[in-house]
């Protein structure tokens, strides 16, 4: 069993500080659930207080509405071809094209009370989705069957300040004539947006937030695998698919945790420069047997795939001398969570 333990306290002092630093957070639900699951992601912001979460596709709403009460803002855009029905008292499109906007409310005399909700996004420098700013001035002539709920930004991740990009971007709203002054924003820090809370004043900024909400706080979780086999090797002996044999004496140890996991075979941190690799090739040492790094930890020290991945347990080489933890027993293991499944949960 590949396991994520969630020290409960920690995790939840952590949420509850974003919380209470980020007034008007919307968090974001979305992908695997940043490893602990949409359904749950959605509960924990439904008890954070949150009256709005956001996902990132329509397929992902199913997973909310049941275990969320409040309304579901969904990230990618609406596009024609989506089949979920437009009006729905909950839910929040995101528009960013004019065809699109005309699309969502070609569905005749609807009443006032059953126009779709909407954000319209605007292009940033990310060039992913929404209007242009002239785009924008021509959907402000096309809101009559859509309730205007705010605007949407995304910006990059980026190492320099936003702020400059935030005041051409805010200049662009402002020119479009659409009345609300409720923006949606991503990736901003703590201080980029007090300082535009200080200058827009009559603006509501709401910031999406996913990794520094549910994963800010490393400690707080911990991914373990169970050992599942253990097997003696000398050299020469041959295991796995693909008939490789052991360089020297060891064990073959079998743990939970696969590719359908998200388990990889590069290890996430990846903290073996090149030199370090050639250091190991000169002693002849067993990733020079072609052995690669695997992200399970045993014994202190992160050790090497016997071979590849199976789709559910790895199997890797310990050499001798090195401590087998038994089997049942579970051993640490590094993820990118936001690629990783786990078989169960456990709070603590
Ligand atoms: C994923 C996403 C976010 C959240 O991003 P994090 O880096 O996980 O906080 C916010 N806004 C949009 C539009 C996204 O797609």
């Amino acid at each position: 069993m590949l396991s994520l333990h969630v020290d409960r306290d920690r995790w939840w002092a952590h949420l509850r500080s974003v919380v209470d630093a980020h007034p008007g957070v919307v968090p974001v639900v979305k992908g695997n659930g940043y490893g602990l699951g949409i359904g749950c992601l959605a509960e924990v912001s439904g008890q954070l207080g949150a009256d709005l979460v956001a996902v990132g596709t329509y397929a992902e709403v199913p997973h909310v509405e049941k275990s969320f009460a409040g309304d579901i803002l969904v990230l990618s855009p609406w596009r024609p071809s989506e089949t979920r029905a437009t009006y729905d008292a909950r839910l929040v499109h995101t528009v960013g094209r004019l065809s699109d906007l005309q699309e969502l409310t070609a569905g005749g005399d609807r009443g006032a009370s059953e126009r779709p909700r909407v954000v319209l996004e605007l292009l940033t420098s990310m060039r992913r989705h929404g209007f242009t700013p002239q785009g924008l001035r021509a959907a402000a002539r096309h809101l009559e069957g859509v309730a205007v709920e705010g605007f949407a930004l995304h910006l990059p991740i980026s190492h320099g300040s936003h702020l400059s990009e935030m005041a051409r971007l805010l200049d662009d709203l402002v020119a479009s004539g659409i009345g609300t002054r409720r923006v949606f924003v991503s990736h901003l820090t703590h201080d980029e947006l007090g300082t535009l809370r200080a200058s827009y004043a009559d603006f509501d900024f709401r910031p999406r937030i996913g990794t520094s909400l549910w994963l800010g706080d490393r400690g707080a979780l911990r991914v373990r695998a169970t050992v599942l086999d253990d097997h003696e090797v000398r050299r020469g002996d041959v295991f796995g698919y693909r008939g490789r044999t052991a360089p020297r004496r060891g064990h073959i140890v079998v743990v939970s945790g696969g590719t359908a996991h998200g388990i990889g075979l590069e290890a996430p941190s990846g903290g073996a420069t090149i030199r370090d690799r050639a250091a190991r090739v000169a002693r002849g040492s067993l990733d020079a047997a072609g052995f690669v790094r695997s992200p399970f930890t045993v014994a202190g020290k992160q050790r090497l795939f016997a071979e590849p991945p199976h789709m559910q347990v790895s199997m890797l080489f310990l050499p001798e001398g090195t401590p087998v933890p038994p089997v049942g027993t579970e051993v640490d293991v590094q993820v990118r969570f936001t690629v990783s499944t786990f078989d169960r949960l456990v709070f603590s």
